[in-house]
């Protein structure tokens, strides 16, 4: 691979511009992006060599798409529209069901292959890009099949090199999966952060009684409106689900404590202790 183009410079975008070019020295990344300023970014911190725009992409060998999933629905077609006949194009989109759908019927369909990193900050932009994010982390990866089988073999080698290991799931299973292992989070994490707020109107106050476990129960709360929301409007249904299990189990929660029923208190969260063993070697 020669010429790559990154459409999306942000955090991951501009992370995995780094961590290609570490590998593969003798690439040349091509950024594109909606606004020149974030480009311009790009290019002092590193990220890309060059700037480009979207009526280049015919002479990419790899585009990588790092954009939110609603701009991705809408790009995908009109890049492998453009894509020559070898040219391989990846998203790296935190949904799938829709992004797959996007361009099931699309006579390039082969061209592409549907990707989602697992690895992220609560950081956004250029200027969050990092080396080494995607280091011992997972990609999964759907509908392998459906993408030609060299350029399956490119692309698995590319993200094997820069310490990914991959894993395969239909678009239906990572939607539902990942609901509760990321999307959840976010939104427990954004709902903490703003009880907090409403009923701490004092924000010094705050700062200074909280503590590391505040601070890293609400780090997510941090995370980008303009990316999250069309994440939330595509995972709909599953997200609403989750919701509905994590409302039932603080429901049960506030119950036993009205109850006086500490005993069970103390063993819900014995039995959650669980999680050390599952998250183990996760960093
Ligand atoms: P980010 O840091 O906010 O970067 C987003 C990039 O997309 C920027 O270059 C921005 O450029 C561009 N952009 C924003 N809105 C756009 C729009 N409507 N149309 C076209 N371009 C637009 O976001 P990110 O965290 O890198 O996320 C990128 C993708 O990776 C998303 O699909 C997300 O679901 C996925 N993902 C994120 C994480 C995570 O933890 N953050 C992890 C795995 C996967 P301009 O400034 O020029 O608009």
């Amino acid at each position: 691979m020669k010429n790559i183009y990154a459409i999306g410079v942000g955090l991951i975008g501009g992370s995995l511009c780094l961590d290609i070019k570490k590998h593969n020295p003798e690439v040349l990344i091509h950024g594109i992006s909606r606004k020149d300023a974030t480009l311009n970014k790009a290019l002092e911190l590193g990220l890309i060599d060059k700037k480009a725009t979207l009526d280049d992409v015919y002479k990419a060998d790899l585009v990588v798409v790092s954009i939110p999933v609603d701009a991705t629905v809408k790009l995908l077609p009109v890049i492998l529209d453009k894509i020559s006949d070898t040219g391989l194009v990846v998203d790296a989109g935190s949904t799938k069901v829709d992004i797959c759908e996007a361009v099931e019927n699309h006579p390039k369909r082969r061209n592409f292959l549907a990707m989602h990193p697992i690895a992220g900050t609560e950081h956004s932009g250029p200027a969050a890009a990092v080396e080494g994010l995607f280091v011992g982390k997972t990609n999964i990866v759907c509908e392998v099949e459906k993408t030609t089988f060299k350029l399956q073999e490119k692309a698995l080698k590319l993200f094997s090199d820069i310490g990914m290991r991959m894993r395969y799931m239909n678009p239906r299973d990572h939607d539902k999966h990942i609901a509760y292992v990321s999307h959840l989070s976010h939104i427990s994490s954004f709902m903490l952060g703003k009880t907090v707020i409403e009923k701490e109107k004092n924000e010094r106050d705050i700062f200074d009684m909280a503590g590391s476990g505040f601070a890293s129960t609400v780090r997510l709360a941090k995370s980008s409106p303009e990316m999250w929301t069309p994440i939330f409007k595509q995972n709909k249904t599953n997200v609403i689900e989750t919701l509905d299990e994590y409302i039932s189990n603080l429901t049960q929660f506030k119950q036993l404590m009205e109850a006086d029923d500490f005993e069970s208190i103390n063993t819900e969260m014995k039995n959650t202790n669980h999680i050390k063993d599952i998250l183990k070697g996760i960093s």
